[in-house]
């Protein structure tokens, strides 16, 4: 199977459907796998797969999102970076949105702050080389998959020598809060559909720990509905076998080693780091830091940032929503207060938001 259509064929999906509803037929007890991954949250939303999923299989959205997962103080910082005269502030569109303590980046804009839209952290770098006047900082947020695009802009940045480029960093690691949600008794997750973009970089020996040491199988899974299904049936397999092992359903993009490439440029500019997600508080080793050799370039060293004291919106439930521990619906400010024309919460502003995904097909 090449192309996206024959992932989204009726009869396929049907037939894996079918294979999964034998394959759990003489389980007594109830399989809760988890995504942890916005992509995957927002097809299992899109195409309805829960509605094709047997009884005894249940699942269960995570951090998946990388907007999400950004807790307010990094957003309050964000905010106090914009508001020093001379500083851009240049971002993906989704930060824009997501709202702070008691501010957003996209209402600091309307009061005049400079923040812009890029759509590569290498226009940043050359927003900082044509605008040597001003100093132009870059929110570097995501997991694995953007981090080496970043590291690669710092990278270009020393280059060209430039001093008015800055990256604030809040970068995640994705196994490591997988472990931590793996030993949540609350949760009982009995495997994980694992991300697949972050897996092309991280590879799939990146989980291993977690089949072998929480005995929680592991399924690194496309994102068309047949990949979401086979992912599915290939972890129900491994919990009726009683086995727990890391497998590739998304072959054509995912190698056991990841990319070799793209991790030593990670690695040569940032280092593991205790890390604060939302929802999930505070994980040891789960973040990545601008190393002491690019000081330099790190807008949290090198500006004087004077953030507000960060609270979370009253009534917010975001933190459970990413544990898993309830749905969006359970939000009692979900489609009330909170809906993608206001947010009131981060999963209800990401495109990968597990609101969001709940709000625009979920109903
Ligand atoms: S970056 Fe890719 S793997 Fe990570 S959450 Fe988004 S779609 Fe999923
Ligand atoms: S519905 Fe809104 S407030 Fe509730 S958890 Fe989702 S984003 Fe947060």
């Amino acid at each position: 199977m090449k192309y996206q259509d024959e992932y989204r064929n009726r009869e396929l999906v049907q037939g894996l459907a079918a294979h999964l509803e034998n394959l759990v037929a003489g389980y007594a007890g109830t399989m809760t796998f988890m995504e942890v991954c916005g992509t995957h949250t927002m097809s299992i939303y899109q195409y309805g797969l829960r509605g094709l999923l047997p009884a005894q299989v249940r699942l269960i959205s995570g951090p998946g999102c990388p907007v999400c997962v950004t807790p307010n103080s990094y957003l309050d910082k964000a905010i106090a970076c914009c508001r020093i005269p001379g500083v851009v502030v240049a971002t993906f569109g989704d930060m824009l949105r997501v709202p702070g303590t008691s501010s957003s980046l996209m209402e600091e804009r309307a009061k005049g702050a400079d923040v812009r839209i890029v759509y590569s952290p290498l226009d940043a770098v050359k927003l900082a080389a044509t605008n040597p006047q001003l100093k132009v900082v870059f929110l570097g947020v995501g997991f694995e998959t953007t981090a080496p695009t970043i590291a690669g802009s710092i990278l270009a940045a020393r280059q060209q020598g430039l001093g008015n480029f800055f990256v604030l960093a809040a970068h995640k690691t994705m196994p490591v809060p997988m472990a931590a949600l793996a030993s949540d008794p609350e949760l009982a997750i009995s495997g994980f559909i694992c991300p697949a973009h972050v897996s092309t970089i991280i590879g799939a020996d990146a989980y291993q720990p977690l089949a072998r040491d929480y005995q929680r199988p592991c399924v690194i899974t496309g994102f068309e509905p047949a990949d979401v299904l086979q992912g599915v049936a290939m972890l129900a397999a491994q919990v009726v076998a009683g086995e727990s092992r890391v497998e590739i359903q998304y072959s054509r993009a995912v190698k056991p080693q990841g990319n070799p490439k793209a991790r030593a440029i990670l690695d040569e500019v940032f280092a593991p780091c205790d890390a604060e997600w939302r929802g999930l508080g505070m994980i040891p080793g789960s973040g990545l830091a601008i190393r002491e050799e690019f000081a330099s370039f790190d807008a949290e060293r090198m500006l004087p940032l004077t953030p507000e004291l960060s609270r979370e919106p009253t009534g917010c439930r975001c933190g459970d929503v990413l544990k898993g521990k309830i749905t969006p619906f359970d939000c009692p400010l979900f489609e009330q207060t909170c809906t993608p024309e206001a947010p009131v919460g981060a999963c209800m502003v990401s495109t990968e938001g597990t609101c969001a995904a709940a709000y625009k097909y979920g109903r």
